[in-house]
């Protein structure tokens, strides 16, 4: 028996709406490139989309130059251009502003390429 029927998996992505018009600092390559994108992955079946393999699209911050997408929860400084949840008396506990340097590694995330 072989099996002629490809599956696999596809990534819808657009702009994420009331965020179109936002341009963010990318915090991979340090450009302000980055966009709001919703993206929802959907398994395929014959290049088919059948089933979604996540509950509800994800938000990320994409950078065009780098290929870097972070997703929105990491960029609170994002949430807030776009008006996001309001957090009543929550305290940043990490309130520093770059500088500094030394150790930290890369931002989480990750670089499709
Ligand atoms: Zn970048």
């Amino acid at each position: 028996m072989f099996f002629f029927f490809t599956c696999g998996s596809h990534t819808f992505q657009s702009r994420l709406k009331g965020a179109e018009h936002l341009t963010v600092q990318c915090q991979n390559c340090g450009n302000f490139s980055g966009h709001v994108f919703k993206r929802w992955q959907w398994f395929t079946f014959c290049f088919v989309p059948v089933i979604p393999l996540s509950v509800k699209p994800w938000h990320e911050v994409g950078c065009h130059i780098c290929n870097f997408y972070q997703d929105i929860k990491y960029r609170p400084d994002v949430q807030a251009q776009m008006g996001g949840p309001h957090q009543q008396g929550a305290m940043p506990m990490n309130n520093y502003n770059g500088g500094g340097g030394g150790g930290g590694g890369a931002p989480p995330g990750q670089v499709y390429k």
